[in-house]
């Protein structure tokens, strides 16, 4: 049972081999030898190092600028190489923990640490073990602790993180970090006395559907930079690029490359200046897929081995929906009419349901697997040990992506169940 390992585990992962043949695998193939009855994570190793260049060319060309990895979107060594492997070059961290485990796979990648609040060992051993000289701030507290845990460095850059007003993102990230526009001029203004690079940041958001939140929060920069009359050597835009689920479907990603090319021509920033962005999901959503068993249908209501306290947690609550479809390698196909369903996981909280719904062949029973699509961001990398269901089987497959639900794709699905139309968009809630 090689494959399987602890949610503990970060020795390097098996690559999509079976033992068997030597030859990598598909989905089917997977399920066929394996017939895991562990949820099975199914890397694409292919897909994430192609998402990854597109990104890098796509902000090449509307900035100049270099991607970021926002590691803890998923820390997988195998998608960090994957990564790696389509460009990308820096990262941004967020832990010491995020420090040691890129800098071990690569020496020569560039860190930055992004996490405005950080402990005291984490900047002095960020700074003095592992080379790390970007560090962002959002207050005088932490710009004080970065000039004493590093000795007062002359050779760090200073990033200030801004406080963004409330947006429509899925997941708001505007209230816990981020100075407002008054204490930002201040500390950029003693950034600037003090390291021979500066620069402003902040996030619009994650899974943000709308490209102009970008130029927006470029006008707030360039007000900010303006009242503190310095000049910055980073622009960085942040994360929150979004990807797509069921019933949502995000503008292309040139859109918002687009809106951030206006939001910094805006600004006549000199022409030195660097751009960064720290794209997390639109990196590895499409990545990864999960691989989950029945274990039990009640009407339509499927008890499955994985769930909110696993690889789905954001099926709990916001309540994403995924695309799904069955595998079932020993009957061929199903061919009955799609059925909508929803899902508990396997712990004994009653809180551990999904409520969907996901649309599945009706004829879906127990034993049967279901393959969950778009689950590399904020999916595995948040699974818990709770109540036992630790065990999670890691194979690479060289699948296209799962982006639709077989016969009920967004561009205009047949088999859409009838009464379930209420629910379009309803899985990313835009509050
Ligand atoms: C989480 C995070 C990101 C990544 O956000 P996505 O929405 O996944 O792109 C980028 N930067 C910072 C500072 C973050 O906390």
């Amino acid at each position: 049972m090689g494959f399987i390992r602890s949610r503990s585990a970060v020795a390097p992962l098996r690559r999509g081999v079976s033992a068997a043949t030597g030859r990598r695998t598909s989905v089917v193939q997977a399920v066929a030898q394996h017939r895991p009855e562990d949820p099975m994570l199914c890397l694409r190793p292919g897909v994430l190092q192609d998402t990854a260049a597109g990104m890098v060319s796509a902000f090449t060309a509307a900035a100049g600028g270099d991607v970021l990895y926002a590691v803890k979107c998923n820390p997988d060594p195998a998608v960090l190489r994957a990564l790696w492997d389509g460009g990308i070059r820096h990262f941004d961290v967020a832990s010491l923990g995020e420090v040691r485990l890129v800098r071990q796979m690569f020496p020569t990648a560039i860190l930055h640490f992004m996490h405005p609040v950080k402990s005291r060992q984490a900047i002095r051993s960020a700074y003095f073990q592992y080379g790390v000289r970007d560090f962002v701030l959002d207050s005088l507290e932490e710009l004080g602790k970065i000039l004493v845990e590093t000795d007062d460095a002359a050779d760090l850059g200073l990033i200030v993180r801004l406080a963004l007003p409330k947006g429509n993102a899925v997941y708001d990230l505007s209230g816990k970090f981020g100075a407002p526009e008054g204490e930002a001029v201040a500390l950029l203004r003693a950034a600037r006395t003090l390291a021979p690079r500066v620069g402003v940041s902040f996030h619009v958001g994650s899974q943000m559907m709308e490209p102009a939140a970008y130029e927006r929060a470029l006008a707030l920069a360039a007000r900010v930079i303006e009242e503190a009359d310095v000049t910055v050597d980073i622009v960085d835009v942040g994360g929150g690029f979004p990807v797509s689920y069921p019933d949502v479907t995000p503008p292309p990603l040139g859109d918002f490359m687009d809106a951030i090319a206006r939001g910094l021509a805006a600004m006549n920033l000199p022409a030195r200046t660097r751009v960064w962005c720290e794209p997390g999901r639109a990196l590895v959503a499409a990545g990864v897929s999960l691989v989950v068993q029945v274990m039990r249908r009640k009407n339509d209501v499927l008890y499955i081995n994985d769930g909110v306290y696993g690889t789905l947690s954001d099926a709990g609550v916001p309540g994403f929906r995924f695309p799904a479809r069955l595998v079932r390698p020993f009957h061929g196909e199903s061919d009955a009419s799609v059925g909508a369903f929803s899902f508990y996981g396997p712990t004994c909280d009653s809180a551990d349901r999904m409520a969907g719904p996901f649309f599945l062949p009706a004829d879906v029973r127990e034993g049967d697997w279901i393959e969950l699509g778009q689950l590399g961001a904020y999916g595995a990398c948040l699974r818990t040990a709770f109540n036992g269901f630790d065990q999670v089987r890691l194979v690479e497959v060289f699948d296209p992506p799962l982006l639709e639900t077989p016969g009920h794709g967004m561009a205009g699905g047949a088999a859409r169940p009838a009464g379930h139309e209420a629910d379009a968009g309803a899985s990313v809630r835009v509050a």
